[in-house]
């Protein structure tokens, strides 16, 4: 049986004294949430102090990102021994802001996959269509060929370590969140996906997290659906009232 999974993803936003005080309300407000994960994913320079304040609470932390290399003349990014030294858990790797601003392919990902896995940081592997591909019926197709991108050399033992989210671009930061229908029919296209590559059991036991427009409000509706197994939250993540709010609706 799959623990439900909330997550929240800051993008760049909450400077340290807005994230500090939201993490503590969290805390405060979670604090008796027994059956289901939890984790932010605050910017590179708050991980470390707020993994302080965390300590001991049911929150984890995770980042937003991450290199595929190990060390060196790499300006600018962070790696996976840096995330887990100041206590990360969790990365999120593939995101569509990552790869439509940033220019990040299915081939990137798959080295920041390795390489997470192999550091023993478990990634939160984004998949998702854009607008057009789903106004065309792409939807499915597109998750396929990210699925298979992302995943390409992972054995099933590594592969243990990975979450999905499915995170359509048209539903993300627009308010348009996808039906329960829409997001299920996909969850359940992505578990056959991996059913066909890790066998049925690792398939099974595998997160499927939905992402787009996720409110308290819509929650329930999303969550209640067999194959949706959590949520990684962008804009609602970001009062702890409402991140708390769709915690509740995943207990
Ligand atoms: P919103 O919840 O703001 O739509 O963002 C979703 C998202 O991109 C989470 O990674």
């Amino acid at each position: 049986d799959r623990r439900p999974f909330i997550a929240g993803n800051w993008k760049m936003n909450l400077v340290r004294e807005e994230g500090e005080r939201l993490v503590r309300d969290l805390i405060h407000s979670v604090g008796e949430v027994k059956e289901t994960d939890i984790a932010v994913c605050p910017p590179f320079p708050y991980l470390s102090d707020l993994h302080d304040v965390l300590v001991g609470s049911n929150v984890a932390l995770g980042a937003q990102n991450m290199s595929f290399e190990a060390k060196g003349a790499f300006t600018g990014e962070v790696s996976s021994s840096m995330l887990l030294d100041v206590g990360c858990k969790y990365v999120i790797l593939g995101h569509s802001e990552r790869r439509e601003l940033y220019g990040e392919d299915d081939e990137a990902v798959n080295r920041k996959v390795k390489a997470a896995v192999d550091a023993g940081l478990k990634p939160i592997v984004c998949v998702g269509e854009r607008l057009e591909q789903h106004e065309a019926g792409q939807s499915r197709d597109v998750c396929s060929t990210q699925l298979r991108g992302a995943f390409v050399g992972i054995p099933p033992e590594q592969f243990r370590q990975v979450t999905i989210a499915y995170e359509p671009v048209w539903a993300i930061g627009t308010g348009r969140v996808a039906t329960p229908e829409h997001a299920e029919e996909i969850h359940g296209h992505i578990r056959e996906r991996l059913t066909d590559a890790f066998g049925a059991d690792l398939a099974l036991q595998t997160r499927i997290l939905y992402g787009g427009s996720v409110k308290p409000s819509n929650a329930e509706g999303l969550l209640s659906q067999p194959n949706v197994d959590g949520a990684l939250v962008g804009g609602a993540s970001l009062k702890a009232d409402d991140f708390a709010g769709i915690i509740h609706a995943a207990e």
